[in-house]
Order: structure tokens, then C-alpha cells, then sequence
């Protein structure tokens, strides 16, 4: 699985996941532009990427913001020469129960998961379309794109949503050799993950051993935890596959958590 003469853009790529997607798309030979809201965390990332000889930009874009979004697409068509898979990764985590939900954060999670997903893509398809080489994209969903879990109302109804916009984007882009797809991580242990421990642990009234055992690891079929590379190397196989027989679908990695 190669992706030498690729160009890769990858959100929330400062941290966890999107980190490590990046460094597996380097190894596999892409260049690749580190795009988060965390502006000096995308440069160290980019920075470390240079030092092992990968054309790689910074890109410092919040993936709500339509006039940002569609800049750093085009910063990156200009400086790495085009654009051939996008990783709409950005993503936050807010937990409460819904009756505790305010309307604000249910709107900022959907925006950055949703809004974020619909204008990285959109800029995307749009310069794949005009270049005439296709491309990949893959979408961020979770195993919370097939399953709820509670106190987590607007994350698992963005998750869901991006199950669906990965299907119309693989009809849609078909024509155009643009394949969608969508990973599903279960539990990683990354900053978003490691936030949400204490904060399960206050509303559930339960210690965050438990939290981990019993909430986050429950269902696995051997009490571990997915990991950054787990779910980068389900990124390259979607990234490298070479035809549209692989668009529309969504791969679940969560050691057993959910079995389609
Ligand atoms: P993380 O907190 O380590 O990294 C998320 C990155 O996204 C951060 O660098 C952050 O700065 C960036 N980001 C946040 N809002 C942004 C915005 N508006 N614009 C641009 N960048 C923004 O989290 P992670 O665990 O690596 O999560 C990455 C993705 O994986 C998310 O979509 C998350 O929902 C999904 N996911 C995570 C897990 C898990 O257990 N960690 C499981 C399933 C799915």
C-alpha cells in the first residue's frame, strides 16, 4: 500500500489519530499537509515529517470556517501540487446527559464534526473534480456511527450523520473516480479519550478504573484499547486502494466492540 506522487490533507493531524495518519501517509511516501486549529502543534507535526525527507506544510484552519476551509484546500493544491486524499478528522468530544445539554455545545460539536466534514469535502471534491485525477476521502466516524452510548446525544448524531454523507459523496463522486469512506474506531487512547475519563467518571458516580473497564472496554472481546496506528493503517488501505470497488463502506476497528 503506497501513496508515492500523493497528496494527502488531513485534519485535526496535530494530535492523536490525525497524527499518526499523517506519519503512516509519509512513511507510505504522500506529501502531506498537517492541517488542525492548533497551528504550532501542525507545524511540530510538519516539522518532524520534513526532518524524514516528506514534502510536508503546516496548515493552520478551522474546519468550520467555510473561507478557511477553502484557502487551506487551495494553499495546499499550490505548495504540494495537488490534492489526492482527504482525511476529514478534526473532531471534539463534550459528554452530558441531554437534559443537561446546552443548545450551544450540541451546536459546536455538530459544527466541527458536521460542518467541518461538508466543507473540507466540498473543497475537495471540487479541486478533484477540476484535475481530473480523482481521489480518495475518508471520513472520521466512531463505533458511535452504529451504536449510542449515553450522555453523548450530539457525538453520536454526528457520527450517524457522517455515515451518510459518505454514501452520497460515493455516489456522487463515482464518475469522477472520488471514492468516500469511513473508519470506526472504538476507544483510543488520545487527548479527546483521556478528557472524557474523569469527567464519565463525575457523571456516572463511578471511579475512572471503572469508567475504563466498564464503560469504555466492556464490550471488547479482550479488554483493549484500539489504537492510533490501528486506525492509520485502516486509513492507508482506504487511502491506497486502487478502484471504486471500495467506496461507500465503513470499516469498525474496536477490537470486537461492534461486530457488523
Ligand atoms: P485529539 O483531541 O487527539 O485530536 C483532535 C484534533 O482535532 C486536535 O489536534 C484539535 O486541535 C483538532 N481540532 C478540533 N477542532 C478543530 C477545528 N474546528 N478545526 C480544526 N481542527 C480541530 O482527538 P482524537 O482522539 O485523535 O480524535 C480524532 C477523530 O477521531 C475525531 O473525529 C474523533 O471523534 C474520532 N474518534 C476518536 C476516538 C477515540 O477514542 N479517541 C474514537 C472514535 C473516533
Amino acid at each position: 500500500m503506497r501513496l508515492d506522487s500523493k497528496v494527502a490533507f488531513v485534519t485535526g493531524a496535530a494530535s492523536g489519530i490525525g497524527k499518526r495518519i499523517a506519519q503512516v501517509y509519509a512513511e507510505a511516501g504522500a506529501a502531506v499537509a498537517v492541517a488542525d486549529l492548533n497551528p504550532q502543534g501542525a507545524e511540530a507535526v510538519a516539522a518532524e515529517l520534513r526532518r524524514q525527507r516528506t514534502r510536508a506544510i503546516a496548515v493552520g484552519v478551522d474546519v468550520t470556517n467555510e473561507a478557511a476551509v477553502d484557502a487551506a484546500i487551495a494553499r495546499t493544491v499550490a505548495e504540494l501540487g495537488g490534492l489526492d486524499v482527504l482525511v476529514s478528522n478534526a473532531g471534539i468530544q463534550i459528554v452530558a446527559p441531554l437534559a443537561e445539554f446546552s443548545f450551544a455545545d450540541w451546536k459546536k460539536l455538530l459544527a466541527v464534526h458536521l460542518d467541518g466534514a461538508f466543507l473540507t469535502a466540498r473543497a475537495a471534491m471540487r479541486r478533484m473534480i477540476a484535475s481530473g485525477r480523482g481521489g480518495s476521502m475518508i471520513f472520521m466516524g466512531s463505533v458511535h456511527s452504529k451504536e449510542a452510548s449515553v450522555l453523548k446525544a450530539p457525538y453520536v448524531t454526528a457520527k450517524h450523520g457522517l455515515a451518510g454523507l459518505t454514501k452520497v459523496i460515493a455516489k456522487e463522486g463515482a464518475a469522477h473516480g472520488i471514492r468516500a469512506n469511513l473508519i470506526c474506531p472504538g476507544f483510543v487512547r488520545t487527548p479527546l479519550v483521556d478528557k472524557q475519563i474523569p469527567e464519565q467518571a463525575k457523571a456516572l458516580g463511578i471511579s475512572e478504573q471503572e469508567v475504563i473497564k466498564n464503560v469504555m472496554l466492556k464490550e471488547t472481546v479482550d479488554g483493549e484499547f484500539t489504537t492510533v496506528d490501528d486506525v492509520a493503517q485502516v486509513a492507508l488501505l482506504f487511502a491506497a486502494f486502487p478502484s471504486n470497488a471500495l467506496t461507500g463502506q465503513s470499516i469498525v476497528v474496536s477490537h470486537g466492540w461492534f461486530m457488523q
